[in-house]
């Protein structure tokens, strides 16, 4: 195989501490070829006459990237990608905001990148494109004489044709995705409902097993969901700062049983039906009064688009009240924390917790749950709780699976979690860590591009 060129909206440099279990595989594969990153570079500017790429090295690997003028970032990051295509690809059609969308904005960058890369590319690259800000990147690539396999990994879910369809644009999309040699998905039901868009809205064909033909092309659509790094997680976990970070959380609540919920502060987390689902639990199990304590972290993201500000408004009230109705002197139910804590101390608040809690009302694949089960004792695990809605509910099929709109169904299974016998708890962790060891991200990686490598391009 030729050398690897990802590009994504964001790069990062796979050494430094933190980076991530997928900068770290992405790493791995882009050092055996040399390979290049490029990408935005997270940094807006006035005005980018010329955008200029800006090269560096890190190890064997050129990181490359180019500034966005505010209006770019306003327009394609702000606007069409996380007001209309997130909320959509998340089945929220209630919060897409399709006058914010500009789409004109979308293509520019797009178009932009394309050109930006084109001259950085040899004829016998391979190319892998990650994400929703980038579907017409292979496009803009193609229009220009590119040759080289290009694959593209959607990392958020790809709804149904019906919610699709609800996009002004969504013809153009999906024809869009045609472009690419490979098309990866986090699950089945993702891959099924692109599938049954290009049968039945656009009238292609399936060839095979995986090979959809539309629009004069012939596209390969896969499902290779996305794992963890879970050597980096069990050696974050050894560190210092998970083990205090768990010495000091058994400490505090040593006359507590801890539930802990770990999420971006996004609508498609669940957060508020969790909280009610919590509130039900102490309604109706009160023996969980002055005992069960949750600990929800909600990292602050994307500030500048409105839909945040209101889940933000929502969940503070709930937390509130149920402090405020349930609480005493010395025990408050939850403890919700608005900030990002740092990846390295995550792994001693996962283990110092008998619950966790994962129940998006919509997810790719949440790498959380993932994270929360490597991080268990495996002679004294905890119990995850896990949204039937996330991409991580076809494989952690152990866990104990909820439909988080069900409030009273989801504190039952909190219940269950926190009264699991211990003989139950080590079979499920075990099964879940069969899974999450031999799918991880480094198997992800291999398997996305070894299926890429095939493609006769
Ligand atoms: N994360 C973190 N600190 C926080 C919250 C989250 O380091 O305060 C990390 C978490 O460990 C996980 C990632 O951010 O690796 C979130 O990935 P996930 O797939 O769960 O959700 P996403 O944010 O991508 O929707």
């Amino acid at each position: 195989m030729g050398r690897l060129v990802v590009v994504a909206n964001r790069v990062a440099d796979p050494r430094k501490p933190g980076a991530g279990g997928l900068a770290v595989a992405l790493g791995e594969a882009l050092r055996a070829s040399g390979g290049l990153w490029f990408g935005w570079s997270g940094r807006t500017v006035e005005s980018c006459s010329g955008n200029r790429v800006h090269q560096q090295r890190a190890g064997e690997i050129t990181l490359a990237t180019v500034d966005l003028s505010h209006a770019d970032y306003r327009a394609y990051y702000l606007g069409y990608s996380n007001s209309v295509l997130w909320p959509v690809f998340h089945y929220r059609l209630d919060l897409a905001d399709f006058d914010a969308g500009d789409i004109e904005g979308y293509r520019r960058v797009n178009r932009l990148l394309a050109h930006k890369l084109e001259p950085m590319l040899r004829p016998d690259d391979v190319i892998w494109v990650h994400d929703y800000h980038l579907i017409p990147l292979a496009a803009e690539l193609r229009a220009m004489g590119c040759a080289q396999r290009i694959g593209f990994f959607l990392h958020i879910p790809l709804p149904p044709r019906t919610i699709l369809a609800a996009i002004p644009q969504h013809g153009w999309l999906m024809r869009s995705l045609m472009a690419y040699d490979l098309v990866g998905f986090q699950g089945a039901t993702d891959r099924d409902h692109f599938a049954d868009y290009v049968l039945r809205e656009a009238g292609g064909q399936m060839q095979g097993d995986d090979r959809l033909h539309a629009w004069g092309r012939t596209v390969r659509a896969r499902a290779v969901p996305i794992g963890i790094d879970v050597a980096e997680l069990e050696s974050m976990a050894r560190g210092e700062e998970a083990r205090e970070m768990r010495r000091a959380m058994r400490e505090n609540y040593a006359q507590r049983r801890l539930l802990v919920g770990v999420d971006r502060l996004d609508y498609s987390k669940g957060l508020p039906q969790r909280i009610r689902a919590f509130r039900r639990l102490l309604e109706q199990y009160p023996e969980n009064r002055r005992s069960a304590t949750l600990i929800q972290v909600a990292a602050p993201s994307r500030e500048d688009v409105d839909a945040y500000g209101d889940i933000r408004h929502e969940l503070e009230t709930l937390c509130g009240a149920l402090n405020g109705d349930f609480g005493e002197l010395d025990w408050m139910p939850v403890r919700y924390i608005r900030r990002t804590v740092a990846r390295k101390r995550l792994p001693g608040l996962y283990a110092a917790s008998a619950v966790g809690l994962v129940t998006p009302l919509r997810d790719g694949m949440n790498l959380v749950a993932k994270e929360y089960v490597a991080s268990q004792d495996p002679a004294d695990p905890g119990v995850l709780v896990l949204s039937r809605f996330a991409g991580a509910a076809e494989q952690l099929v152990e866990a104990l699976l909820v439909n988080p709109y069900d409030t009273a169904g989801t504190a039952d299974a909190i219940q269950q979690a926190l009264r699991m016998p211990q003989e139950e708890r080590v079979v499920r962790h075990a099964r879940l860590m069969q899974s999450i060891r031999s799918h991880d991200v480094h198997w992800w990686a291999h398997e996305f591009l070894h299926a890429l490598a095939d493609v006769d391009a």
